[in-house]
């Protein structure tokens, strides 16, 4: 390989995660694939005649989202990724590869994809137990959580890309200790963040027509890191009996670079023993979920260092990302390209991997000490939430980058 790569880049060779990038000092935005601390241009990719079709690909290279691009189809999608990675791995620096070439770090990164619809997964046993605890301490765990991945629809108009400040959200809540008919109009008290990973759709299915279990992974582009923000005070009052409103729908953070599931291949391990065994329909073969190391961050304003307050991971999701896809479509709704179905919050078997302040802080209750000898139980203005997440498994390592948000 003619380019070097920082040994320990979450963007290695085996990645080549995709997004849209503004090179610095420039004003339109295109695809590209990142290596390293490296973005390789596609659209100017395309124009070299690398992946044939020059003008076909060069127009659709240029767009600001990565939708017709996803849309061509993973035989093509993976066919450019593989032509990258062979230009890539060429004993000595082609010529014109400069060119190609954009400084990742000083790159404006965008909103990958258009997202026409945005589904909530609630998939971890561990956040659903956790959750179910402090409002059920007695049946944490409602009957039907077992035999099907429990989600609900979104708001995907006020998804952002990381790095998008967030602001702090107001609305009715309860104050602590009041009669139930007396909500009063108030920025919330409890912001929160939610640690999840979400997966892009690659491909549409008709109305009416559900996507097999065996199939799932044709209609999955790749994953990116996701933070569902939450105002808990605002969601506690308003969800019943519909669920999640405006306590979920001021914003939610995605990573720029969608990692395609390809990339992810070598990490993938069994999930958690399903019981009782699922209905016939969200039965799999083979193993279904991925191994990816998750972290959370905060850094407080007035503080120098940022604190990890959970690590988690994907492989602890009960329902597998092509059991909530199969579910979704199992009556036939009919999911768009550039989709996203979030897994819900990834909490782990310990303490230390709940994924939301919410378990971490036990309600409120427990206050987290961050270094600089700050403390939280939710989240403060000023506060900047990273989670940052990886595969790794010796040989190979694929990254997600960061998705970051500060609240303002
Ligand atoms: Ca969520």
């Amino acid at each position: 390989m003619w380019l070097s790569i920082p040994a320990e880049s979450d963007f290695s060779i085996y990645n080549l995660p995709f997004g849209i990038f503004k090179p610095a000092g420039q004003a339109t935005a295109r695809a590209g694939i990142a290596i390293g601390d490296h973005i390789v241009d596609l659209a100017k990719a395309a124009e070299t005649g690398m992946f044939g079709k020059r003008r076909f690909f060069k127009k659709i290279l240029e767009q600001p989202t990565l939708n017709d691009f996803i849309a061509l189809g993973k035989p093509i999608t993976s066919r450019i990724r593989r032509k990258v990675q062979e230009w890539l791995e060429l004993p000595t620096k082609p010529e014109g590869a400069d060119q190609l070439l954009c400084d990742r770090r000083t790159a404006t990164m965008l909103l990958p994809v258009r997202v026409p619809n945005y589904t909530d997964f609630y998939s971890s046993i561990e956040h659903a137990t956790n959750v179910g605890k402090m409002f059920r301490p007695d049946n944490p765990l409602l009957p039907n959580w077992r035999w099907l991945p429990v989600g609900y629809h979104g708001r995907a108009s006020s998804i952002v890309v990381s790095g998008t400040p967030v602001k702090r959200p107001s609305g009715q809540i309860l104050p602590p200790g009041g009669a139930p008919d007396t909500p009063l109009f108030s920025a919330t008290r409890q912001l929160d963040f939610e640690l999840e990973v979400a997966l892009v759709i690659g491909k549409e299915n008709p109305l009416g027509q559900p996507i097999p279990m065996e199939k799932t992974e044709e209609y999955i582009f790749g994953l990116v890191l996701f933070n569902d923000w939450s105002a808990r005070d605002i969601q506690r009052w308003e969800y019943v009996p519909l669920g999640p409103f405006l306590g979920k729908n001021f914003a939610s953070s995605i990573s720029p670079w969608i990692v395609p599931l390809e990339a992810l291949k070598p990490f993938r391990v069994k999930g958690p023993k399903q019981t009782p065994a699922p209905l016939d329909y969200l039965q799999g073969k083979g193993p279904q979920n991925i191994d990816i190391a998750l972290e959370v961050s905060i850094k407080p304003a007035n503080s120098k260092s940022e604190t990890v307050v959970s690590r988690s991971n994907t492989k602890y999701l009960y329902w597998s990302m092509a059991q909530q896809l199969a579910h979704h479509t199992v009556n036939g709704c009919n999911v768009q390209v550039g989709d996203l179905l979030a897994s819900g919050t990834i909490s782990g078997p310990t303490p230390d991997g709940a994924g939301s302040l919410l378990e971490l802080s036990w309600g409120g209750k427990n206050p987290l000490a961050l270094k600089d000898n700050i403390t939280r139980t939710f989240l403060e203005d000023g506060d900047t939430v990273t989670i940052r997440g990886k595969a790794a498994n010796g040989v190979a390592h694929v990254g997600f980058g960061e998705v970051t948000g500060k609240i303002v």
